[in-house]
């Protein structure tokens, strides 16, 4: 019986770790294949980047032609400023994000990056300025050092290295079994979401861009998480232009303007106190936010 049972045994195991090979490889793809619809226009030169300048004039857009997100959207985000943009859930706080990274065309309007149209550049060279850390980052099976050099392979061990310290994600790192060499992902080490989040700071960093877009997470982190997330920003920000698209306003307070979205509209606009006194939206959802309790 026993001589049955251990090929058996080994097929199953085998049989497993192939369908979870096959569930990586279907999640990459889903990656790698979504929107294929935008592509460089027929005479895209690559983008001139200077500071990281963006500006939005007069954007509207919608999914479907008959429902629009955004309407006649303006707003400018000056080389190497913070800019957060907050408002209820469906505002088109990410819409705006998608935009820039060229995921959608708007409908009416521009968009552009150092005086730049973005569809008239080359694609390539619009995302190599842009660095994305999404709302929910997808780790590797592999050590977390090879998550964090993902966005560039051929990283140097010193900039790996500022970039985990950057991140501040040392402290996380010195804690685990084998460091930066410890396996993390499906099969490796459980990552919360508030290091999944740093690491994918880590990975904007080393991909060296101009310009970052910062999703955060609409889950609840506990406040040492939200500290942590919040100073890897602060020392991410002083060299690049941001744009953040909070949920929690505690976390951009410092931010040089916020913009505050209702209904793909821009209905206020200003840094954290000059938007407390206007005493508007900004000033309820601050107030509503104050009042719910903090997750322990
Ligand atoms: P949240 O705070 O919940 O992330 P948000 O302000 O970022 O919300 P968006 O994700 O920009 O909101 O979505 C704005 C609106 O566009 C929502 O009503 C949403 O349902 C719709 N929407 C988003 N993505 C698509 C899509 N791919 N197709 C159609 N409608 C979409």
């Amino acid at each position: 019986m026993i001589q049955l049972f251990l090929p058996l045994n080994f097929l199953g195991f085998v049989y497993r770790e192939i369908r979870r090979a096959l569930t990586d490889l279907e999640n990459m793809l889903g990656l790698l294949t979504r929107k294929p619809a935008i592509s460089d226009a027929p005479d895209a030169k690559p983008l001139q980047l200077k500071g990281g300048e963006v500006k939005f004039e007069q954007v509207s857009f919608g999914y479907q032609s008959e429902r629009l997100i955004l309407n006649n959207l303006s707003f400018q985000v000056a080389a190497g400023t913070k800019v957060a943009i907050v408002g209820a859930s469906g505002a088109g706080k990410s819409t705006i994000a998608r935009l820039l990274y060229r995921f959608y065309q708007t409908q009416q309007g521009q968009i552009s990056i150092d005086g730049q149209d973005i569809s008239r550049v080359t694609l390539e060279s619009l995302r190599q300025a842009i660095a994305i850390v999404p709302q929910d980052t997808v780790l590797f099976n592999s050590s977390i050092r090879e998550n964090i050099a993902y966005a560039k392979p051929d990283a140097s061990a010193a900039e790996i290295e500022q970039a985990i310290n950057m991140a501040h994600l040392r402290q996380f790192i010195n804690s685990l079994p084998q460091g930066d060499a410890t396996l993390v992902g499906e099969r490796g080490l459980k990552v919360s979401g508030g290091e999944k989040q740093r690491i994918a700071i880590a990975r904007a960093i080393l991909k060296g861009s101009a310009i970052l877009i910062f999703d955060e997470a609409t889950s609840a982190l506990d406040s040492m998480a939200e500290q942590a997330i919040v100073a890897a920003m602060r020392s991410v920000a002083h060299h690049h232009t941001s744009l953040v698209i909070a949920h929690r306003l505690s976390t951009i307070t410092d931010a040089d303007t916020i913009l505050v979205l209702k209904n793909g509209s821009l209905i206020e606009q200003g840094d954290h106190q000059q938007l407390l006194r206007l005493q508007g939206e900004y000033a309820r959802m601050w107030q509503q936010q104050a009042q719910k309790p903090t997750v322990p």
